[in-house]
């Protein structure tokens, strides 16, 4: 074959569109049919037959490993390293901006500012105008910022259409001298990346054009994930015309409905369904093989996503057999899913029914929330199988999870100054390094731990009050709960420390979507304490934290070479493997809460469930647990919608439970999104209400009066007699001891 042999890959609608390089081309079609292969295969035969200039060519995509891999692909396929843009639409834009940026009146070696730095000019701002920061967190005002650039509303703009009650007013304040101030220190935030490439374009035409003449073939995948400004971005540069004046716009975008996943992030799914009004003439292919999955597998996809309304009618269809059915395992509890998993694994790794040598990377685990992680990183590493947690870190290694730690470690050992230096300032105290550097060198000097020299009234008293009184704050914390510990439940010591430590409060205020997975996360801290709870109702702490180092160190083997992959749903969009596992297929959980929140919210849960199953290649396993400690609280849990809606014929292993709700059922089956389904409890919620109720009621037996011979219940220790009280201190005798207890630490009852 002459030199375009690498197309005869590609199947004759892939062919066509590949081949088909002016003017406006949709490739509209489910997953694994060859989309992104067909993209980069089309940049080959631009540059291979078509003498196209590697210059000539723009290709986006949304994260820096897609655009990655589509690097390695083409440059694979035209067998020579060029320097072309396959960027992600934020690489683009900041090149593009590096050029030109005086034209919006920046110096082109202005700054990108990162989260850390955004939040701290907010925070400078909300000095300035006085605005508590406790009440209102710069991640509150960074999120509506963010929400305003996506949406294309300047700080004057937000004005006049807000700006009529206090807080609005408030917002628009921020908002305009963030503005500035990002302005004035020649600064960008990662959305004026996009926001300031759109403006440049739309005010300066020659610039425009000179981008339009050099991009004459533009090509976005995903693109059904694209928002707003990223659409806009797309377009200004589509809209080209040729020398004679003809309309060029040779714009080929690639997607699938279908996945659209990120609306609740801005997405606009009408980006892609519109393509053909926006570009009157578009060619349309749609791919309808697919070449990824088991006709089963696919079988499966397809059923559960034809409950989606909203959509374009599409079917794949697959000439691969039908290979295994779907396994459906319906487990006691969360431990025993993550045990059946581990042990799927290492029973099909063990078989010769695996390609080549069998490979831990074959294998991948998608689940709907970064807090399921635990037990199976738990399971796994108990069966000594390698696993790595993709675009995200092992649940110890989550910062939250280390900072909470650091809380225990140092109530147990105050002398554990690493552990201090962690906490001191998280939640931010106002304690900076300077604070601390000064506290180290004392204590260097005296030979004591910091915590020692915290003690120390005359040392704390000699930073400016405000510090001061922050240090003696965190001190006596740590200094009461350390006394206090034996005393207490680890589940009461745990949420105490929470609470007090103004740590959850923190979190909560930011009210950000990491905030609240963060949150999440010490919640499930919640289900390791209960869990050893319940073994041993009496475990202290240094027992609990001895069990806990084992468990964090699962550092015992290489996770980058050979491991099976632990991620999200969301993450795994545009990547496949042979083996598949998700659990946790139950309603509440998946569906997650955003199908009962949102309108519509039913229908894009469904899509990422639909993403997950055409993730799998060869086999398939969904999992679900009876009951499930999540957050610390153990419920029966709810069989998930979309196991309903797949067809049973392509399941085996257990049954899927027929459920008593027939009604409920009905309206999912239906897919009336308008009617919204049965909400099941929200274990989130609760375990984060429970936290700040036992919060309180412990602090409440702070101000309980106590008299000797008073009657009273204690979470540990169970009945006893006071025997003595005076400064928030009882002597009480129990059944076979007698304990001094600081009021304040425990929710005692008066009998
Ligand atoms: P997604 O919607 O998940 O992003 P996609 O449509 O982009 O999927 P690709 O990732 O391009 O699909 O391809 C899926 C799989 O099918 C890949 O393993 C790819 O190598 C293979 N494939 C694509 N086209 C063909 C073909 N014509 N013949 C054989 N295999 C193919
Ligand atoms: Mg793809």
């Amino acid at each position: 074959m002459g030199r375009t042999d690498y197309l005869d890959k590609l199947n004759d609608r892939q062919k066509e569109a590949a081949m088909y390089t002016e003017g406006p081309l949709l490739i509209l079609a489910g997953a694994g049919s060859g989309k992104t292969s067909t993209m980069t295969h089309r940049i080959a035969y631009l540059i291979r037959e078509m003498d196209v200039s590697p210059y000539n060519i723009l290709a986006v995509t949304f994260t820096n490993k897609a655009a990655k891999e589509m690097r390695e692909r083409v440059q694979k396929l035209i067998g020579e390293g060029v320097n072309m843009w396959i960027l992600t639409f934020h690489s683009a834009c900041l090149r593009i901006l590096r050029r030109h940026a005086e034209v919006l009146g920046y110096g082109r070696d202005f700054a990108v500012y990162d989260p850390t730095d955004q939040k701290t000019v907010v925070k400078n701002i909300c000095k300035e105008l006085n605005i508590d920061t406790k009440k209102f967190t710069p991640s509150y005002f960074l999120g509506l910022i963010s929400h305003c650039k996506e949406n294309r509303i300047s700080p004057k703009e937000y004005n006049a259409i807000y700006g009529t009650d206090f807080k609005e007013q408030m917002i628009g304040q921020v908002y305009e001298r963030y503005d500035r101030t990002l302005k004035g220190n020649n600064a960008m935030d990662f959305d004026d990346l996009l926001l300031k490439t759109v403006e440049l374009f739309e005010k300066d035409e020659e610039i425009l054009e000179q981008y339009q003449n050099r991009f004459r073939y533009i090509m976005v995948d995903e693109y059904q994930d694209t928002n707003m400004i990223q659409y806009t971005f797309v377009k200004l540069l589509a809209d080209a015309r040729d020398r004679d004046g003809n309309p060029r716009r040779n714009l080929c975008v690639v997607g699938d409905d279908d996945q659209c996943i990120y609306q609740w992030r801005g997405a606009d799914i009408r980006n892609i369904l519109e393509f053909e009004k926006d570009f009157p003439g578009a060619k349309t292919v749609k791919l309808e093989q697919n070449y990824r999955s088991t006709a089963n597998i696919l079988a499966a996809a397809h059923s559960v996503i034809s409950h989606n309304r909203g959509r374009k009618a599409k079917k794949l269809w697959t000439d691969a057999e039908d290979g295994n059915k779907i396994v459906y395992y319906n487990a006691d509890d969360e431990k025993d899913e993550a045990y059946f998993v581990a042990g799927e694994i290492n029973r099909i790794k063990s078989r010769d029914e695996m390609d080549g040598a069998g490979d831990y990377r074959q294998f991948a685990i998608l689940y709907r929330t970064n807090a399921q992680s635990r037990t199976f990183e738990e399971a796994l590493s108990n069966r000594g199988i390698p696993y790595r947690v993709l675009g995200g870190l092992r649940y110890y290694d989550r910062k939250e999870i280390k900072d909470i730690m650091c809380y225990m470690r140092l109530v147990q050992n105050r002398a554990d100054d690493l552990a201090l230096v962690r906490i001191i300032n998280e939640p931010k105290r106002g304690i900076g390094g300077k604070t601390i550097d000064k506290l180290r060198a004392l204590a260097q000097v005296r030979g004591e731990s910091l915590f020692d020299v915290l003690l120390d009234r005359d040392v704390v008293a000699s930073f400016s009050s405000k510090v001061s009184e922050n240090l003696r704050a965190f001190a006596e914390l740590i200094e009461t709960y350390g006394v206090e510990q034996e005393n207490m439940k680890l589940s009461d010591l745990y949420d105490g420390l929470l609470v007090n430590s103004g740590y959850l409060k923190a979190l909560e205020d930011q009210k950000t979507v990491e905030a609240e997975s963060r949150i999440e996360n010490l919640m499930e801290f919640k289900s390791v304490i209960s869990g050893y709870e319940k073994e041993d109702p009496n475990m202290n702490l240094p027992e609990f934290m001895e069990r806990i180092a084992l468990l964090a160190d699962v550092d015992n083997h290489d996770s980058e070479e050979n491991a099976v992959t632990l991620m999200t749903l969301h993450s795994a969009k545009g990547l496949e493997f042979p083996y598949v596992f998700m659990p946790g297929m139950e309603d509440g959980l998946f569906p997650g809460w955003r199908a009962y929140d949102r309108e519509d919210g039913l229908e894009e849960e469904r899509r990422l469930c639909y993403v997950g199953i055409t993730r799998a290649k060869k086999r398939l396993w969904m999992t679900s647990a009876r009951t499930r400690t999540l957050y610390g609280r153990t419920d029966y849990t709810r069989e998930s919608v979309f196991l309903h809606e797949l067809d049973s014929r392509l399941i085996e292993g257990d049954g899927i439970y027929d459920r008593k709700e027939k009604k409920a059922e009905a309206v999912f089956r239906d897919g009336a999104a308008e009617k919204m389904p049965v909400k099941p409890f929200d274990q989130l919620k609760y375990a984060q209400a429970q936290t700040r109720k036992r919060a309180e009621a412990m602090a409440k037996a702070a101000d309980m009066d106590f008299a000797p011979g008073d009657r009273i219940r204690h979470p540990k220790f169970g009945e006893g007699e006071v025997l003595e009280c005076g400064n928030g201190i009882i002597r009480v005798r129990f059944a076979d001891s007698i304990k001094k207890l600081a009021l304040g630490y425990a929710a005692i009852e008066k009998l």
